[in-house]
């Protein structure tokens, strides 16, 4: 009659509320179980003895709150007196819920939701909600870390709980290894020690010397990647620090900043994009303050180019070619 994606019942109605904000579907058993009793005959319909009635909380339909009202049969065996019910494996007694709802409620868990926002969404207990993510947190702590070798390893940290962890990925299959208590060169080092250095060509990271460093005594013959997001991540605080700087120099000098400022579009013009009204007046800037010109071939190279090596103020370290475009 209706489905409803739960193979185990059969909907028999679906009622919804005057203000049409919650539905409710009243269902049973789609099969008669049959005695349980080992050695009791089966193949005949047991007798109905009595039921009671279930009200489970289901996911959400069409932004409504849905409702299954089950209905459960007990049957005793004519042959044994055995007394049984229908047997259902696709909800929690405790409280009444279908467990694609406590799935949903963990999936809106991981994307950052509050308990109490999905609680008050879902009309439940926010204890209802946050024992639901507990017990995928729980079983999911048992689960091995992944334990190969990436061809392409990304290192990168994560600021969880006022500690920066180490999180370690593998870039070509996009897939999470594992995650560290900390980022510390030791913990980077024995993380690298355990892998193939036959197959783990390459490794991306931000600019921090440690990884590098770590990278290149435990793995000399990888390649090290400055992956672009951090790449462009500090080509713009190198740009900013530049126009910062002329900010200044212009307010020292008593001239306005203003017309300046106004400008800043201008310079995140591509080329050749620019009227030739833009040109003049961009060229006029290049003459007056020549720091600009490089900021804008900068700014140019990082936006366009697929790959290429360039060379910025950062902390120096050894044997690092930064390719932007590299990575995904
Ligand atoms: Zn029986």
């Amino acid at each position: 009659m209706y489905n409803i994606g739960i193979l185990e019942i059969k909907v028999t109605d679906r009622l919804e509320d005057d203000r049409h904000l919650n539905i409710k579907y009243t269902a049973e058993a789609i099969n008669r179980p049959v005695c349980p009793t080992e050695g009791c005959s089966h193949g005949f319909v047991p007798n109905r003895h009595d039921s009671t009635k279930y009200l489970l909380h289901d996911i959400k339909s069409e932004g409504k709150l849905v409702y299954i009202e089950l209905l459960i049969r007990r049957y005793k065996c004519p042959e044994c007196q055995a007394v049984f019910s229908d047997t259902f494996s696709f909800f929690t007694k405790r409280p009444h819920m279908t467990h694609r709802l406590k799935q949903e409620f963990v999936n809106i868990c991981i994307k950052g939701e509050p308990f109490n926002y999905i609680a008050n969404d879902y009309s439940v207990d926010s204890k209802t909600v946050s024992a639901a993510f507990q017990e995928y947190v729980e079983e999911h702590q048992k689960e091995p870390n992944i334990q190969y070798t990436p061809e392409v390893l990304g290192i990168d940290e994560a600021h969880i709980d006022d500690h920066y962890r180490l999180v370690l990925t593998d870039n070509k299959e996009q897939r999470l290894l594992d995650m560290k208590r900390d980022n510390h060169y030791k913990t980077v080092t024995d993380y690298l020690k355990a892998l193939d250095p036959t197959i783990c060509k390459c490794v991306t990271m931000d600019f921090a010397p440690r990884y590098a460093s770590a990278v290149e005594d435990v793995l000399p013959d990888a390649i090290i990647v400055i992956d672009k997001f951090h790449a462009v991540q500090e080509v713009n605080r190198c740009l900013d620090n530049v126009w910062k700087s002329i900010q200044r120099t212009l307010s020292k000098k008593g001239e306005s900043i203003k017309r300046f400022k106004y400008s800043r579009k201008l310079f995140m013009t591509n080329w050749e994009d620019l009227s030739s009204d833009a040109e003049n007046r961009i060229s006029k800037w290049f003459n007056e303050i020549p720091e600009l010109y490089f900021c804008f071939c900068y700014f140019g190279v990082c936006s366009h180019k697929p790959v290429l090596a360039v060379c910025i103020q950062v902390p120096p370290i050894k044997h690092v070619s930064l390719f932007l475009g590299c990575g995904k």
